[in-house]
């Protein structure tokens, strides 16, 4: 067991004082919008001062165990981030195995460089995520009911506007398509703006923050649509956004997004986790590369409701059921008796409150809140005690 230094990612959508504050330092100023615990090849944490990724690939067997490496290869299957959004990230979503595998040999034989912007698909693999929510936390997660969607256009008078005047006929695909990857769709986006607008100052209860998802929906979609067209001026997500479900997380509550999901984070600080894979497809709210219709290939434009994942309880915490098979998620809390976690393979734990001791048959580290522990499979079970909410990643077997 070693304790992980984490490089911090500064995108200007991050956060200035959520990561500091769990890190228990100072803001200094910059964004600081994810904390990343793992063995990324781009911005591996460092363990006993080496490149996570290196030290897996000296000896996989120990890091990873058998039954992972045989899986999944000599790499972390996984990536755990502490992540803290004060504006919206960039509507995605991220392909199926098979649809990466086919990208990444098709970008591959073309020779588009890897860094390249217009670069779709860096690597072969999935990207199912996990976000769980350490304080309030809002997000746009999957295609909302049709008919809920119809409500809240009429509400703001859009129903007859092209292309939101398909919808009811030829569902979000064509609509989807229509907004981002037409001059048409992308005129429409001052009109939907406008019209969100136009409801927010109607209401002046709105001025206090966003209203609630689940009991005032119209007015929070409105709100939301509002503040995504002054964060990004003239952008077509905006359209978008009013066809995705908005979800609000009380702390403790996951949203999983699966292979075809289209998602938006809005605001808030979480923990994420999610398989190995730089693979995403941007549909807007970024001045990354977009490619309309790659992403139209892979989301999933079955509307339903949102992908909630409610923690379930443990002894002396909760995990997040999720059917991927690349991580699990579980979570310790203030632990007066020591609690053995007896999942071999690899483990990655961030402790977000409090303070910890992580033991294992050979060592013992303390570990304050803002600190990363990486347990490689060689170490066996660990055990973790003190007052502190520490979040555990690993691989179901
Ligand atoms: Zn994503």
């Amino acid at each position: 067991v070693e304790i992980m230094q984490c490089p911090i990612q500064h995108n200007s959508w991050g956060s200035t004082t959520a990561i500091p504050s769990i890190l228990g330092v100072a803001p200094d100023g910059r964004p600081q919008a994810e904390l990343w615990a793992g063995a990324h090849p781009s911005a591996p944490s460092l363990v006993g001062g080496r490149p996570l990724d290196e030290v897996i690939a000296e000896d996989p067997l120990a890091a990873l165990g058998p039954d992972v490496l045989e899986r999944f290869g000599p790499a972390l299957p996984f990536l755990a981030k502490i992540l803290a959004a004060a504006e919206p990230l960039s509507i995605q979503a991220h392909p199926d195995k098979a649809h990466a595998e086919q990208g990444f040999a098709a970008e591959e034989a073309a020779g588009v460089p890897i860094d390249a912007p217009h670069r779709r698909y860096k690597d072969a693999n999935h990207k199912p995520e996990l976000l769980v929510a350490l304080t309030p936390f809002h997000a746009l997660a999957g295609f909302r009911p049709i008919d809920e969607t119809m409500v809240l256009l009429e509400e703001l008078d859009l129903a007859t506007l092209h292309p939101f005047d398909r919808l009811a006929t030829e569902g979000v695909a064509p609509v989807v398509a229509a907004l981002l990857g037409t001059d048409e769709g992308r005129e429409a986006a001052a009109r939907i703006a406008e019209a969100a607008a136009a409801l927010v100052a109607a209401d002046p209860d709105t001025a206090a923050g966003p209203p609630s998802a689940v009991t005032e929906p119209v007015q929070a979609a409105a709100w939301w649509a509002d503040h995504i067209a002054r964060t990004y001026p003239g952008d077509p997500g905006v359209g978008v956004s009013l066809l995705l479900n908005l979800v609000d997380l009380e702390p403790g509550e996951g949203v999983n997004l699966r292979a075809g999901n289209v998602h938006a984070y809005l605001e808030g600080t979480g923990i994420e986790v999610m398989a190995s894979s730089d693979n995403v497809l941007r549909g807007g709210l970024t001045p990354k590369y977009i490619d309309v219709p790659e992403l139209l290939a892979v989301l999933d434009a079955t509307p339903g409701e949102p992908p909630i994942v409610p923690a379930a309880p443990t002894d002396n915490g909760s995990f997040w059921p999720t059917p991927d098979p690349d991580f699990h998620l579980h979570m310790v809390r203030s632990t007066a008796l020591p609690h053995e976690l007896h999942v071999a393979g690899p483990r990655v734990a961030i402790v977000v409150e409090g303070a910890v001791t992580f033991t294992t048959s050979g060592r013992e580290i303390d570990a304050p809140s803002g600190s990363a522990v990486w347990v490689p499979h060689a170490d066996g079970p660990f055990r973790v005690r003190g007052d502190g909410v520490v979040f555990v990643a690993m691989v179901i077997p």
